[in-house]
């Protein structure tokens, strides 16, 4: 057998989706899924939104792409909207959330070279963390699976255990540009920064003139229940990367920095060729013309409230199986006594039901963010018959 066309990084599952509707995907068969993944955080309004879908379709017949050469109002005005909700005074965009961490990693250590200290270049980051696929981002965690024969890295990154506020401090020299945290892991199981953490991380960046640099890529653009993360520590961060949820499922990510720390990035430090374009930023202001509305963030609040309640009401009856919920708002995670991949797998196979896989036996409920009491409803009733029809295979 010759390698598949489309190279086999991937151990994809049978699902094949062909069309979305709202919170629902229908497979190829015409088999219907309650979609409590959403593409892992990205369709934070579900699938086919109309307000998201005639951005993206006006956009793309009236101007879709010009490159960075020339001016770009769109770029303005979605950059000016994202500064006045947010810590940020300025926006750099991306097509991806790894672009927009290799862009948070310039920014810092361009920071300090602005500053006369380019020996402050290291960054300190944490286990279990997840950053991307890029070199740069691959070197931001000390996660063996994924930096295996990828060798050599790039230098400038030293590893503290996440929620360990001692140890990261412990950490800090002479070469230090920075911390570089995500306020809740995702991928590393949904696991969430406890406010003495992320207000230590704080406090040493004031005292040792350091970057508060958050990855913000899956727990950003409300899915917590505020638009970023960070707002519920009382935390103002340095840079921050956003992706993901950022425009719906078009391919977008940004870069967000104070004046202060984006003091290096002068012309011709950064760039990109599809970074920006104008269709991107439709489907960006396009959601947050959604996000923005009045009641938006309180939904995802209290949808994930609901939510959480609903799962742990679940769990005595089927503690077999379920151990704990954990999150903030609809990035929520189950911590099962058994494995992870097998509940999901079988979720999905025999019972219709989306989620996603994380590290320590965590399956990831990334609900879209418009979902309703009924999407919950069914969910629940789905994960209690699962977890009633589930046997764990014994070498898997
Ligand atoms: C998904 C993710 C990334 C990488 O985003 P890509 O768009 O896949 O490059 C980075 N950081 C976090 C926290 C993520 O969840």
């Amino acid at each position: 057998m010759s390698m598949p066309a489309l190279m086999p990084v991937y151990p994809r599952c049978d699902v094949r989706p062909v069309r979305g509707e709202g919170c629902y995907l229908i497979g190829e068969r015409g088999e219907r899924y309650l979609d409590f993944a959403s593409g892992i955080a990205v369709n934070a309004l579900g699938h086919g939104h109309p307000h998201l879908t005639k951005a993206i379709q006006d956009q793309a017949a009236t101007l879709m792409h010009v490159s960075n050469l020339y001016g770009s109002p769109q770029g303005e005005a979605l950059a000016e909207r994202i500064v006045a909700n947010s810590f940020a005074d300025t926006v750099f965009f991306t097509n991806s959330g790894a672009e927009a961490i290799e862009c948070a990693i310039k920014t810092a250590r361009r920071y300090h070279y602005a500053n006369g200290n380019p020996q402050r270049n290291t960054l300190i980051t944490f286990d279990t963390a997840f950053h991307g696929r890029t070199l740069g981002a691959i070197s931001a965690t000390n996660q063996a699976k994924m930096r295996d024969g990828f060798e050599p890295l790039l230098p400038g990154f030293a590893y503290a255990t996440f929620n360990d506020l001692a140890g990261a401090l412990a950490l800090i020299d002479d070469h230090t540009a920075g911390f570089l945290v995500e306020p809740v892991q995702g991928e590393g199981g949904i696991r969430v920064a406890s406010h003495e953490f992320l207000q230590g991380l704080r406090k040493a960046c004031d005292e040792h003139g350091l970057l508060l640099v958050l990855d913000e890529v899956q727990c950003g653009y409300g899915r917590t229940g505020t638009l970023f993360a960070h707002e519920q520590y009382g935390v103002v961060p340095d840079i921050v990367s956003a992706a993901k949820g950022i425009a719906g499922g078009f391919p977008l990510g940004a870069c967000l920095a104070t004046q202060e720390a984006a003091k290096g990035m002068v012309f011709g430090t950064h760039g990109s060729t599809y970074g920006g374009n104008p269709l991107g930023m439709a489907a960006g202001s396009a959601i947050l013309d959604v996000m923005l509305e009045p009641g938006f963030f309180e939904h995802v609040a209290t949808m994930g409230n609901r939510l959480r309640q609903g799962l742990e009401q679940m769990i005595p009856n089927h503690d077999h199986l379920f151990e704990s919920v954990r999150g903030m708002g609809l990035m929520l995670g189950l911590k099962l006594k058994s494995d992870c991949r097998q509940f999901v797998a079988h979720c999905r196979d025999h019972h219709g039901l989306l989620m996603v896989a994380a590290g320590e036996n965590v399956v990831r409920i990334l609900p879209p963010l418009v979902i309703e009491e009924a999407h919950i409803a069914e969910a629940i009733e789905k994960l209690s018959e699962a977890a009633r029809t589930f046997v764990p295979a014994s070498n898997d």
